[in-house]
């Protein structure tokens, strides 16, 4: 998930300058986890470099088809990898192994630890490489155990949830001249020579589509985002989720937030 080592890493710079709510963990977990994959879509957007080409219509439209994608290669996947069987029942971690092994895909996993305002969760580096990096992981199982968050993440493996968001891209890199996440293009200019470019938010919306499928989740991975960023930074976790909150047309009143001690 690179675009969430970015987003951490410009968030870790803002929050310097700016001191915000610091808000319940739980609170915003059970907020986040009740938005929609459209309302997700939206703040997937504010990171998009093209976003003020397009008309807000032309922005769901996009953040639908590029779910859809997600879903559909999701599907296709599951079937191919079960043979035709139905395999809703099996686990996601060993459907993601076929999977990486039927891409001729490695995984690894890495213990990285924060460095330089960066932070690592998982990349995909072409042609055929996925590391995972365990710190994130670790801190994230702490976090819930402190705050006792168990019951709100029954079950969900949140390595499975990584890896496959990175499996999204590998999948992306094998068929890049048919998936819609890499097919689809804006014309930037015209003259003299055409310019089209890749909507790059797109990839992320699709991968968090194409993750939530396959490892069964009832919430988008992308309000993982303020979790996974909350064990590293507090106040940038806050400020985040004010920020998804704020994109999914959902304001905050801010009573509830404590001020920042
Ligand atoms: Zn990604």
């Amino acid at each position: 998930m690179i675009k969430l080592r970015e987003t951490l890493a410009r968030r870790l710079n803002r929050t310097q300058e700016v001191r915000h709510k610091s808000w319940p963990v739980r609170e915003m977990v059970e907020q986040l986890t009740a938005l929609s994959d459209a309302q997700f879509g939206q703040y997937a957007f504010l990171h998009e470099p093209l976003e003020g080409k397009f008309s807000a219509a032309q922005k769901e439209q996009y953040i639908q088809a590029a779910n859809r994608c997600g879903q559909e290669t999701a599907a296709s996947w599951e079937a191919r990898l079960s043979g035709g069987a139905d395999c809703s029942e099996s686990q996601p971690s060993r459907l993601l192994t076929k999977l990486a092994g039927q891409l001729g895909v490695t995984v690894q996993d890495e213990t990285v630890p924060i460095g330089g305002g960066h932070v690592l969760f998982a990349q995909f580096v072409e042609p055929n490489r996925i590391t995972i990096f365990r710190d994130c992981l670790e801190r994230l199982d702490l976090l819930i155990r402190d705050e006792g968050l168990e019951d709100l993440f029954e079950g969900v493996d949140f390595r499975s949830v990584l890896l496959a968001h990175e499996l999204f891209h590998a999948v992306e890199f094998a068929q890049k001249d048919r998936i819609y996440t890499q097919t689809e293009k804006v014309e930037l200019w015209r003259k003299p020579f055409s310019n089209k470019s890749r909507i790059l938010v797109l990839s992320e919306i699709a991968a968090m589509a194409f993750a939530k499928a396959l490892c069964r989740l009832s919430f988008s991975p992308y309000a993982l985002d303020v979790l996974l960023m909350y064990s590293y930074h507090a106040d940038a976790a806050c400020a985040l989720y004010e920020e998804i909150m704020a994109a999914a047309g959902l304001p905050l009143t801010q009573e509830t937030g404590e001020e920042p001690c």
